[in-house]
């Protein structure tokens, strides 16, 4: 085979060069993707399988969740693989003195945040097929880390009514990852508890604790649900609708989204379900019967939440509902 002899003109020398730098920048982060964790001692001890499934969505869920969280509160979470390098970079430093956020600003790509002395709560992403019938996400006993299930994440989505046939719309990642942020929210709720990753029966609700402060709620799941959403009421309050990085990170912006996201899964749920038979006059409140193995029905949980971030007589009212069609029949929640 003869060499091709080709000569460049300074114009198309620079757009090759553009372009190799376009590709050197696009490619380092999908290289970086698919690499191995830091931390793979842990998953060893476990006998676990990390995955590279759902690390995108994931990185971004970490971001808004550590941005969503109150500046005094020193508790954040890390990454346990290499960044995709698409979201503002979080950095860890420890220094002394106490917790603080800084964020980088007017640095290109390497624009970010860096958590100063932060209680740091590692999440590991693992393949599911050895973690058997678990909830998406979970604390291992005496842990402080945050097991995610990447093979249950799509689950998690068509829930949320995000994506698959049931869903009104296709949603992107950025909708996506408001959910995973929602349950990693949840997660941190049970590490500030210290609640241990035993098995326990199925969370019964009593309505008389939904609007009290998470620190007086006996049952525990309710309790990390009522930790998430106190969070996201302290953010809301805030007003910041904007943040120092550029994209949508503000911490009353995420809060915000985050309730969408609640509420296109509980509104979307009644659309396709109708369990209070508004549309064909036969309720069926046996939609809302538990499915996991210790938390309650997730459509009992979303609206409990909404219930939480804003009060309507009429939510109230379906809880009710719900509360006695299960008194009467006894059964599980
Ligand atoms: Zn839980």
């Amino acid at each position: 085979m003869g060499t091709l002899d080709i000569t460049y003109s300074r114009a198309e020398l620079s757009a090759r060069k553009r372009l190799l730098t376009f590709m050197w920048c696009t490619l380092l982060p999908m290289l970086a993707c698919c690499s191995g964790s830091r931390e793979s001692g842990v998953i060893e001890k476990y006998g676990m399988a990390e995955s590279i499934e759902g690390r995108s969505i994931a990185e971004q869920a970490i971001l808004l969740v550590n941005l969503v969280l109150p500046p005094e509160v020193p508790t954040r979470l890390e990454a346990t693989w290499p960044s995709c390098g698409y979201f503002p970079a979080q950095t860890f430093a420890g220094k002394s003195g106490g917790f603080a956020t800084t964020f980088v600003t007017g640095h290109g790509f390497d624009n970010g945040v860096v958590f100063t002395n932060a209680d740091i709560v590692k999440v590991f992403l693992l393949d599911g097929d050895l973690l058997g019938n678990i909830e998406t996400a979970f604390v291992p006993e005496g842990e402080h880390y945050i097991f995610i299930n990447s093979r249950s994440l799509e689950r998690l989505f068509q829930a949320f009514y995000m994506s698959g046939t049931e869903a009104m719309q296709q949603h992107n990642s950025f909708d996506k990852a408001l959910v995973l942020a929602l349950v990693m929210l949840h997660e941190v709720g049970h590490i500030h508890f210290r609640d241990s990753g035993k098995y326990v029966k199925p969370a019964r609700l009593n309505l008389e604790e939904i609007g009290k402060p998470s620190g007086t709620i006996t049952n525990r799941e309710v309790r990390a649900d009522r930790y998430a959403t106190e969070i996201l009421q302290i953010a809301w309050l805030s007003k910041e609708m904007k943040s120092p990085l550029y994209g949508p990170y503000g911490r009353a912006f995420i809060s915000s989204n985050v309730f969408r996201a609640i509420a296109t899964g509980s509104n979307s749920f009644d659309f396709r379900r109708d369990p209070r038979g508004i549309l064909n006059g036969k309720p069926n409140p046996a939609l809302f019967k538990q499915t996991g193995y210790s938390h309650l029905n997730i459509y009992v949980r979303l609206l409990v939440m909404l219930q939480q971030l804003d009060p309507a007589e009429d939510q109230m009212k379906e809880l009710r509902w719900i509360d006695e069609m299960f008194a009467k029949n006894q059964s599980p929640r």
